[in-house]
């Protein structure tokens, strides 16, 4: 029979893979360069030459090596050059024991997701957060319990993720850089947070553990992104190449579980086990053997600050009002209308591409994806302001 769970999420699709493909359809109807498509988190920055030089050496390699399957956590080049990455910047002692290799963002934190949480338990996320989070957690069989951010920082509010704790309480995800508002969770809210599950983990048999979502972290604009298992000792982080080498179609990146975890040598195998679970072979052996080369080369973040003051200096002279963002590539916009639906479609009619909030779990606001080239922010700008002209009038 077929799972009807399963084909109402196909059906569905997520909102911004829609507004992409309708994106798509319009510029194929009226030329690109007449449709301004910020919906999606695909950077227009090129990946690092370094990554090219390393594809073609790998080229060279018998066909066995190059495409043949690798273990399932992945090559041990890949995670020790990882593990060796981490310990030079964050003064840790990890080991490529600690580090499983996947399929991006995506895969990491959906095995998170069911490493550490069982049916009928909870999930905590902070809301406006990533739309897939649900999904994952809904697949799990747990709980999706949203606490708002604080509304005017986008930081964390521990207060309200205290009120949210209950004995059911398995993990809190937490992404910052944070897709969609660019808030940059300062070491004060992470300290906070701490305190607030360290007091929740009294009494408990296991800890909450965090799952830190971090593949903007390279993606800052001069804020401190501090490393969050130095501060909650239960925290597994999610990464992957798809923002900060430009690679989001190549599937790779890594779960860190790292070895001052108490239980990491429980949660390790749960990873794993979930990953084998979820059908995760292996990830890509191609772009493993680029990780392993390219794990320390920079993001080309000024790209994204150019079109990041370009964008914001416009709207807010338009009139509008947004979260001015320390990292990541997105501007969270107030809507010029309560409901942001309605907004959009209205921004549509002048082939502006945006993602209203309700997707991200919160009324009155959209998302702009500035990652795109600086020349289509450029040329949307009158439309921005007839936009705003409309609403005025
Ligand atoms: N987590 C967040 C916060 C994201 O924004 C994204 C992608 O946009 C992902 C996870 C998934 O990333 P990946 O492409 O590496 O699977």
């Amino acid at each position: 029979m077929i799972n009807e769970t399963m084909y109402a999420r196909g059906a569905e699709s997520s909102i911004i893979r829609e507004i992409f493909s309708y994106g798509l359809e319009r510029k194929a109807q009226i030329g690109a360069d007449k449709v301004f498509d910020y919906s999606l988190g695909n950077p227009s920055v090129p990946a690092p030459a370094a990554v090219r030089a390393s594809i073609e050496r790998s080229l060279a390699l018998p066909s066995d090596e190059l495409h043949g399957y690798t273990p399932a956590p992945g090559l041990p080049e890949a995670r020790r050059a990882v593990a060796e990455s981490l310990n030079r910047r964050f003064g840790t002692s990890y080991g490529m024991g600690d580090v499983f290799m996947t399929v991006g963002a995506a895969a990491s934190v959906s095995m998170c997701v069911h490493a550490l949480a069982n049916p009928g338990e909870e999930v905590i996320v902070i809301a406006p957060y990533f739309p897939e989070y649900a999904v994952w957690i809904e697949k799990a069989g747990a709980a999706c319990v949203e606490v708002l951010a604080d509304q005017t920082t986008f930081q964390i509010d521990p207060a309200a993720v205290a009120a949210a704790i209950t004995p059911r309480t398995a993990a809190v995800i937490i992404d910052s850089p944070n897709n969609p508002t660019g808030a940059v969770y300062t070491r004060e809210t992470l300290e906070s947070l701490a305190a607030v599950l360290e007091e929740a983990n009294a009494g408990r048999e296991q800890p909450i553990f965090l799952i830190s979502d971090e593949p903007y972290r390279e993606i800052v604009y001069g804020a401190e992104v501090p490393w969050v298992p130095s501060i909650y000792e239960d925290t597994v982080v999610c990464y992957s190449y798809s923002k900060s080498l430009s690679l989001p179609g190549e599937r790779v990146g890594w779960v860190l579980v790292p070895n001052t975890c108490p239980l990491a040598a429980r949660v390790m195998p749960a990873v794993a086990g979930a990953a084998r679970t979820l059908g995760f072979v292996c990830a890509p052996s191609l772009f493993q053997r680029v990780v392993a080369d390219c794990v320390d080369e920079p993001s080309d973040v000024e790209a994204y600050a150019r079109n990041r003051e370009l964008l914001t200096s416009a709207l807010s002279e338009y009139g509008y009002t947004y979260v001015e963002p320390d990292g990541a590539f997105y501007l969270w916009v107030k809507a010029l209308e309560p409901d942001a639906g309605a907004f959009c479609e209205r921004a549509r009619a002048h082939e502006l591409l945006a993602v209203p909030s309700d997707s991200f779990g919160v009324p009155g606001w959209f998302r702009l994806g500035y990652c795109i080239d600086r020349e289509v922010i450029e040329r949307s700008l009158p439309a921005w302001k007839l936009l705003a002209e409309e609403y005025r009038a």
